[in-house]
């Protein structure tokens, strides 16, 4: 059974169902104490406020991989696919091919491509 606390029976009570985690093997979802704030919820556990936490949640996920070595290599090698691609474009653009410095410029361009893909 419920303690009501005459006191509260006033006031809307939020009506999200809680499980209390400080004791172990105590798995009874009770109503949850606290008053309502919005659409019969408390901040706590209004939706709006459920899925801010969600979204900061994935925000932080995002950040925390976006941080991984894995996830530098990935970009570090899509960046090196960038270049190798404008080297080329460089290499072999009416400009260079019509310049006087065509075997020049051609040259710095295939050795940099080289570089890159050595490296
Ligand atoms: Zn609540």
């Amino acid at each position: 059974m419920p303690i009501i606390d005459p006191h509260n029976m006033k006031k809307e009570k939020c009506k999200e169902k809680v499980y209390p985690n400080e004791r172990w093997g105590s798995f009874h979802p009770h109503r949850c104490k606290n008053n309502a704030w919005k659409d019969g919820y408390c901040k706590q556990h209004h939706p709006d406020t459920a899925k801010e936490r969600e979204q900061k949640s994935e925000a932080r996920w995002e950040a925390k991989r976006k941080r991984s070595p894995e996830y530098k290599l990935k970009q570090a090698g899509k960046e090196i696919e960038r270049l190798k691609k404008a080297l080329g474009a460089i290499a072999n653009s009416e400009e260079v091919l019509s310049s006087d410095k065509a075997s020049w410029y051609r040259q710095i361009a295939t050795s940099a491509l080289k570089e890159a893909e050595t490296k």
